[in-house]
């Protein structure tokens, strides 16, 4: 099959394959190799949060889904790139804090999730 071919099939083939290298892909572009964030309650002005573009990304495997420190695996809807999502939750009587961590997966690293 000549190379084209798999630009002019329908989405289920494409879905398959990695349409564009995250690095040109309009929601990964934005968001950092690893993004971290970091709230805590009734210090507001202190908050610093994940980039708008992770909200784009959508869960593949939720790891902990009765936690409230969350493990899943998302993927990027336009690229199909791979991140880990993890949240650390700590309750402290000045003010419970949480932690939000987003880092891009090699397809490896991927597999390794995908597997679990
Ligand atoms: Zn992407």
């Amino acid at each position: 099959m000549p190379a084209g071919t798999l630009q002019q099939a329908n989405g289920k083939t494409m879905a398959k394959k990695k349409a564009i290298p995250h690095t040109k892909c309009s929601i990964c572009s934005r968001l950092a190799d690893v993004e971290s964030a970091f709230q805590k309650y009734g210090w507001e002005e202190d908050n610093t949060y994940l980039p708008a573009a992770a909200g784009k990304l959508e869960v593949v495997k939720d790891f902990k889904p009765y936690s409230s420190r969350k493990l899943q695996l998302q993927q990027c809807p336009q690229c199909k790139t791979y991140y880990l999502y993890e949240t650390d939750y700590e309750f402290l009587v000045n003010g419970s804090e949480d932690e939000e961590y987003l880092r891009r997966l090699s397809d490896e690293q991927a597999a390794e999730y995908l597997a679990k």
